[in-house]
Parts: structure tokens; sequence; C-alpha cells
């Protein structure tokens, strides 16, 4: 057995599965929905959470706002690493939970029950966020010194308009990264590829006319319901030319 392989045998063998189930549960009960007008529905109080105990590990940790209020946390496995650097992703918001009478259980008590933990966030992603921090403070417990670096990015607004990572990457933290492991779910499979985003404004202009005079005008309506269809035809165009590649499909 090598050294990479020894090492990695010592760090599995240090994951604490309870610390990990505890913190995402403490995770799950801090509902961090964006709720505009509210001044305590953001991100911050679950991502000081996430900068305290990432402070109490060793990391060294940054916290900045992607838009006021709402924080991304950063921080860095050793200290004073330096070299390859890996990425670990997650994001301290949640959707919405909707209304509560629906739910079977309070949607931030975090409750554990027949083995698995319920309540919003608890897949999307504060389970994920907890996992990336119990593999970090494992490799910290199993003594592996890295000959690289891990960076923790816990960021706010995924559910949102993406302002965390788009922060995160503007202010150069994803510089020099070799890899990243995004965290959300994915069914206990890796997922090696992932959808793009569009996000287009598309203007269609006309021109007036009398209502007795149709041909002296342009009705603008026909133009973008032939893009809209012209649209759907290329995203099925796109997922012939990916081989219609899915996270099932390769399982690790
Ligand atoms: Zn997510």
């Amino acid at each position: 057995m090598d050294k990479v392989e020894r090492a990695v045998d010592a760090a599995v063998e240090a994951v604490d599965p309870a610390y990990v189930v505890d913190l995402a549960r403490r995770l799950v009960q801090i509902p961090s929905v964006m709720r505009g007008g509210d001044p305590a529905g953001n991100e911050s109080a679950a991502a000081a959470a996430v900068a305290a105990e990432l402070d109490g590990l060793g990391l060294l940790v940054r916290v900045e706002d992607a838009a006021p209020g709402r924080p991304n946390v950063i921080a860095d496995w050793p200290a004073d690493g330096t070299g390859p650097l890996l990425i670990l992703e997650g994001h301290t918001d949640v959707v919405t939970e909707g209304d509560p009478s629906l739910w079977s259980v309070p949607p931030f008590g975090g409750v554990v029950r027949d083995g698995r933990l319920y309540g919003r966030g608890a897949a999307d992603m504060k389970g994920g966020i907890a996992a990336a921090i119990g593999a970090v403070r494992a490799v910290r417990d199993a003594g592996v010194r890295l000959t690289g670096r891990v960076r923790l990015a816990v960021v706010s607004d995924e559910e949102g308009m993406m302002l965390g990572i788009k922060r995160f990457i503007r202010n150069g933290w994803a510089e020099g990264a070799v890899g990243a492991i995004i965290c959300e779910p994915e069914a206990n499979a890796p997922c090696l590829v992932q959808k793009g985003a569009v996000r287009a404004v598309g203007r269609f202009r006309g021109r007036m006319a009398h209502g007795a005079m149709p041909k002296t005008g342009v009705n603008p309506i026909p133009a973008a319901a032939a893009f809209v269809r012209r649209a759907a035809r290329s995203r099925r165009t796109t997922r012939r030319a990916t081989g219609g590649i899915r996270c099932s499909a390769i399982r690790a």
C-alpha cells in the first residue's frame, strides 16, 4: 500500500458520522431562507455558524458579503497551506419551507427518525456542507499532511441568482484551483457532468397599426413564439449531442 492509499484509509477511518449528523442538524435548525423585508431572512446566521465551526477546527476562515447580509464563508486547510488547491463547495441558503402545516415534521426541527435527517435543507444542502466539513476534520484528525490545500467555499444565494459563487470567483478565490467538488445531493453518486444555464432576455419589436389595417403593422408575438419553439428544439439537440449523459449513468 503506498503513502497516498494509507493517508486515504486513515482519513476515512477518522470520519466521525455522529459529528457530521449533529452538525447537519444544527445547520438545518437555522432557517436560512431568503425573505425579502425580513432583516433576519437571509443566510447570515447559518454562515456565522459555519464560520465558527471552521474556526474551531483550526481552518483559516474569511467571511465576506456577496450582498448586504448575505455572506460567503471561505476557509482553508491547512491554514498556512500552499500548492494545488481543491475546492469543496456548498451553499447556506435553502428554498422556502412553504406551508409548515403540510410537513410531517417541523421544517427547521432537524428531526432524526429511522436513521434519516428530516428538515428543509437536510439534503440541499446542509448535509453536504456538514459532510465537507466532516471530511476536512477527518483529514486533520488523521494527521494527514497535504501537499496542497483544501478550500471550503460555503456561499450564499445559490437558490437565487448565484450572487455568492459569482462573488467568490470575482474575488479570485477560485484562482489556482485544480478541481472542485460540489457537495450537492446526487443520490450518493459522483456526477461528473453538469448542465449550464442561459438566462436570456429577448426583445421582439412590432409596429403599431390600426385594427382595421393590420397589414401596415407588425405583430411581434408570432416572432416570439417562433423563437421559443426554436429554443426548445435546440435544447433537444443539445441533449443528443451530449449522448444523453445522466449522473446515474456514470456512477463510480
Ligand atoms: Zn443546492
